[in-house]
């Protein structure tokens, strides 16, 4: 089989990388060993199931969610989540009266040790302009309705500064515990876009 047709089923984005790659590696720039490791981490133990963790502790522990909101980053630390664009936090808080949504204007800001590497969406241009323009339509593609009577507050993220939406815990979930709550939180309602939706009644036999 030639080289040609074994690489057959890789995109040209695949192709290019894996060119980079042998490149880099080839010159002695880069450690394989190094880039598998870096590459693993974000797969396997960065993602945006560490944001749902910071979230359920927060729902669960009453004095977690005041230190959390005052200082985020060291809150956030405190589980375990440091590293590389997420040097300082900020959390923003959904209540009854306020819907908040992050966003980065410039490029692709983004908390990458709680929700590990943004979405394609996140980092588009429509996504990026319409956000502050018009954030109701925005959440309303998303299907999240949010009412007349709740404010929206846009956060811009920067290199300086990077946000957390603590979505608001939905209801019939009091009694969980932070483990339980933490598998309802999804990526999406830490950026702002979706709410947390209560979990489905369990159908009985
Ligand atoms: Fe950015």
């Amino acid at each position: 089989m030639t080289d040609h047709s074994d690489h057959s089923h890789l995109s040209d984005t695949e192709l290019r990388v894996r060119s980079l790659e042998s490149l880099l590696v080839d010159k002695g720039m880069v450690d394989p060993a190094a880039l598998d490791a870096l590459i693993q981490t974000y797969e396997e133990k960065v993602g945006p199931q560490n944001g749902a963790r910071v979230v359920a502790r927060a729902w669960s522990d009453p004095k977690y969610k005041v230190w959390l909101l005052r200082d985020a980053t060291a809150a956030i630390a405190d589980m375990g989540y440091t590293g590389r664009q997420g040097e300082h936090m900020y959390v923003v808080e959904n209540t009854p009266g306020t819907h908040n949504l992050v966003v980065c204007t410039l490029c692709s800001c983004y908390p990458w040790p709680v929700l590990g590497l943004p979405p394609t969406w996140y980092k588009s241009a429509p996504y990026r302009s319409r956000a502050v323009m018009d954030p109701r339509g925005v959440l309303a593609e998303f299907g999240t309705e949010v009412g007349e009577d709740v404010a929206i507050r846009v956060w811009d993220s920067t290199a300086e500064l990077r946000y957390l939406v603590l979505p608001q815990q939905p209801d019939g979930t009091e009694g969980m515990g932070a483990e339980e709550l933490a598998v309802l939180v999804t990526r999406n309602s830490m950026i702002g876009v979706e709410v947390v939706p209560a979990p489905m009644p369990e159908v009985s036999k």
